[in-house]
């Protein structure tokens, strides 16, 4: 499958930064043919972008969604919402939001069922702590996210879901899992995506490597066979780094 190199600017960018990037980017790629996926997550002001990137291969996707679907919560964007802006991606269940705004399991999994709901494609974000793989049950820890935060999600939905798996001690640290930690994780991902669903469930969905990936980890992090891409924070707000990863991408596919 095609590698998916997916940005996460996190709460950066102004929107005439943002805008400035986009650009620059649609620059980049313009007379070259792209096989690498390619999607940045960026804060919910930049999304009325979404429809002006598109044509350049470009694909906008929110941090984050409401559980709910409408009415009187305010400062909450809901999928309908973002769909509206023509974003066909959100991702959710991020370390940050689990950490910071309390998005427990439960509520990760309603979030991802409104998103299907609205047409949305959740890159659903798994990772365990350091202490937890220090008592070497990091495992055990991200079959549980998954569990949980697939929960009611039927066969046919798991085509819209991309998984990225983000150790949480290597997110914004500088310090990335192994190629080799990377690989044996998402190989057990993949193992109980089978045992959940199917086979072809879990060899047809992708699964993302996120934590300090940079230019100089990437080839190695992507060239594992069960690497589908990264989700990339600090390299994606940057636009050399974030070509580079993508001329890497594309050396590999
Ligand atoms: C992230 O924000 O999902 C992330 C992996 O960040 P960084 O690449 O900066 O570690």
């Amino acid at each position: 499958m095609d590698l998916i190199v997916a940005g996460n600017w996190k709460m950066n960018m102004t929107l005439p930064e943002g805008r400035e990037f986009l650009n620059d980017l649609k620059d980049y790629l313009s007379g070259k043919t792209i096989q690498s996926q390619l999607i940045l997550g960026v804060p919910f002001i930049h999304l009325g972008e979404s429809q002006g990137v598109k044509e350049s291969g470009i694909y906008l996707a929110a941090q984050n969604c409401s559980q709910y679907s409408s009415g009187a919560y305010t400062g909450e964007v809901s999928a309908a919402q973002v769909e509206s802006t023509g974003s066909e991606y959100v991702i959710l269940g991020h370390s940050e939001r689990r950490q910071y705004f309390g998005d427990s399991d439960h509520v990760i999994n309603q979030k991802i069922r409104e998103a299907l709901s609205n047409n949305l494609r959740p890159i659903f974000c798994v990772g365990e702590l350091l202490q937890e793989r220090q008592n070497g049950n990091q495992e055990n820890v991200v079959n549980l996210q998954l569990e949980n935060g697939l929960n009611g999600i039927s066969e046919s939905e798991m085509e819209k879901i991309i998984i990225a798996y983000e150790p949480v001690w290597a997110i914004g640290t500088g310090e990335t899992a192994s190629p080799e930690q990377a690989e044996e994780m998402h190989a057990s991902i993949r193992k109980r995506l089978g045992s959940l669903y199917t086979e072809d469930v879990a060899q047809k969905t992708p699964i993302l490597y996120g934590g300090s990936v940079k230019p100089d980890n990437a080839k190695d992090i992507f060239g594992q066979p069960n690497v589908n891409g990264g989700l990339i924070g600090g390299a994606s707000l940057k636009l050399d780094s974030y070509t580079e990863l993508i001329r890497i991408a594309e050396e590999l596919a």
